[in-house]
């Protein structure tokens, strides 16, 4: 594992001069750098024919990845669970993400790693994969969801497979859920099977009911996010029960609160869903989550540039 010292020192002798000079956006490809829009990759790679792939995805404050170990565990595990070998030990790939995250101008910015089986004739065995499983990632400008405004959410039944907690690159219900919202004038589409209420498009999703935090077990149906986990530890300090157990679409539109979470929404306070208000009747309690999510990201911050 690289020291904090050696990552603050990737990021400085980038940041002075020394190094590569800032660009706007900066895309890897098996061993290759470049603009993303100047990135080629060929036809071949099993992201193309198979969605043969998983991915993570955080985000920069202050040019800092955040939970960025969080997340790159998540992506072996992801790669484990698929099998596919990713062409770097974690401490590489951490260093990568680091330099990467250095060269980009602007101080918040999503970060993507995907790692996809390899480039091989189409050939649904992973014999036709090739020798080794593909590396990408790319560092763009983008912000964190603000906290302080009110979300707007559609449901929808959940009809996807039954390995949502894997993170792959199948996102086809995803996008058709994200468009169905948007097209509603919303954020975020809430998925549930039948009565239970799973995840949202990209993000999970939470009710604040008597003072409890609850939200969906980490089963199958439900991607472990990173920032789920954050929430849950931070509440459990602060001495607020959390309850990860199932809860139905009715309890959601009677809660006290409702958020969901995701790397770019810390804690986003949901207030209608399907044209119907919902929450509001515990402000004072998600203002306080909110908070420590917020504070939370202020003392990683501080914590990196101390390294
Ligand atoms: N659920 C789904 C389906 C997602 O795609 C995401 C994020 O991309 C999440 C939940 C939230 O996960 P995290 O907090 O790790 O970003």
């Amino acid at each position: 594992m690289i020291g904090a010292g050696s990552a603050r020192a990737v990021m400085s002798a980038l940041k002075n001069g020394k190094g590569e000079e800032d660009v706007e956006n900066i895309a890897y490809y098996n061993g290759r750098t470049g603009p993303i829009e100047e990135m080629m990759v060929p036809m071949n790679d099993r992201a193309c024919y198979f969605g043969d792939g998983i991915y993570d995805a955080m985000f920069t404050a202050k040019h800092v990845p955040l939970s960025l170990d969080d997340h790159l565990r998540r992506f072996y595990r992801s790669a484990d669970k698929v099998e596919i070998r990713i062409p770097m030990p974690f401490e590489a790939l951490r260093e990568l993400v680091l330099k990467l995250c250095a060269q980009v101008d602007s101080p918040t910015a999503m970060v993507y790693v995907q790692a996809t089986r390899g480039v091989g004739p189409r050939g649904h065995a992973y014999r036709f994969a090739g020798e080794s499983a593909s590396l990408w990632a790319f560092v763009r400008p983008d912000v964190l969801d603000p906290m302080d405004r009110d979300y707007r959410c559609i449901t929808a039944e959940d009809t996807r497979f039954l390995h949502c907690d894997i993170k792959t690159i199948n996102l086809l219900p995803s996008v058709l859920y994200t468009q169905r919202a948007e097209a509603r004038g919303c954020d975020e589409a809430i998925l549930h099977r039948g009565e239970r209420v799973t995840e949202c498009a990209h993000s999970n999703v939470h009710i604040l009911k008597n003072g409890v935090f609850q939200t969906a077990p980490c089963d199958n149906l439900i991607l472990p996010g990173i920032t789920r986990a954050h929430r849950i530890a931070q509440c459990r300090e602060m001495g607020i029960p959390v309850l990860e157990q199932p809860f139905t679409v009715a309890e959601m539109m009677a809660a006290d609160e409702v958020f969901f979470t995701s790397c770019s929404a810390l804690c986003c306070r949901i207030r209608e869903i399907d044209g119907v208000p919902v929450g509001g009747k515990d402000e004072a309690l998600i203002r306080r989550i909110q908070r420590a999510a917020q504070d939370e990201v202020d003392r990683e911050i501080e914590a990196f540039a101390r390294k």
